[in-house]
């Protein structure tokens, strides 16, 4: 249906806003970096997350959005997204995706970052370097005149070359006044397949890769995707605009990497 997509480009102006809710994520991940150890809750994340952004004149996007009673999805091992923050104690070895959004100024951020805790299983690590990597895969590709589906074909043939498994049933998405907007930017695709990329687009692309098969169960709460096989998954995104010659991402992982770096030189 591409000849009939409304490409849905944003002004400048608007550009400028999404970013400054973008920075807001970004320095929340940062906040969740600095406290996330074992034994902590991942409901105490989300109690930190919560407070940061309201102090700093937002609201989270994801509390009340369908019902989700939560600021943060914090989605641990073999959950791939949507988990709600509860009473789980994190512990050593786990691998923790922590996806945030924040509107502020009526338009809104969101992106993710999936955290090893300490003595992480090898095989576990090279899952999250692997989907990190090609969330840039994508991202390569994000520029005036591709395809959603070029988006989707980079990072689905970087991480099945690598024995890892796409998930299938969510996707990446627009953003903007809404937090998921058309188009939808699938992470599996045909190159030169599906809508058409055009200049001042913002979409975020969010990898969702399994260390073994692609299949996934809903679970009763109504929100956490898990894998079928119980095999861990990682989880990350990033709020792209599509320019001519080399897409600008717009949310960064500076400040949660800063975290991380101090934690591990003290
Ligand atoms: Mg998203
Ligand atoms: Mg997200």
């Amino acid at each position: 249906m591409g000849l009939f997509f409304n490409s849905n480009t944003k002004s400048e102006l608007e550009i400028k806003l999404i970013k400054e809710s973008s920075l807001l994520v970004g320095k929340t991940l940062a906040e969740v970096a600095r406290v996330i150890k074992p034994g902590v809750t991942t409901k105490h994340l989300d109690e930190v997350a919560e407070e940061f952004i309201l102090k700093n004149g937002a609201k989270p996007s994801f509390k009340g959005y369908n019902g989700f009673p939560a600021t943060l999805c914090v989605s641990v091992n073999d959950a791939v997204v949507h988990g709600i923050p509860n009473d789980y104690v994190i512990k050593d070895g786990d691998i923790v995706s922590v996806d945030c959004g924040v509107v502020k100024n009526g338009y809104h951020g969101d992106y993710a970052y999936t955290f090893a805790i300490g003595n992480v299983k090898s095989e576990y690590l090279d899952l999250i370097a692997k989907t990190k990597e090609s969330l840039y895969k994508g991202i390569e590709m994000a520029i005036d005149g591709n395809y959603i589906g070029d988006i989707g074909y980079a990072i689905q043939s970087y991480v099945e070359k690598h024995g890892y498994s796409v998930v299938r049933e969510l996707v990446g998405h627009g953003i903007g006044r809404s937090l998921h907007e058309k188009p939808e930017v699938p992470n599996y695709g045909t190159p030169q397949k599906g809508p058409r990329l055009k200049e001042g687009m913002v979409i975020c692309i969010e990898p969702m890769i399994n260390y073994g098969r692609r299949n996934v169960i809903f679970e009763n709460d109504g929100w956490t995707v898990r894998t079928a096989d119980r095999k861990p998954s990682a989880h990350f995104e990033h709020q792209v605009v599509v320019r001519k010659d080399k897409a600008e991402i717009i949310s960064t992982y500076e400040y949660i990497e800063q975290e991380i770096e101090r934690k591990i030189n003290g």
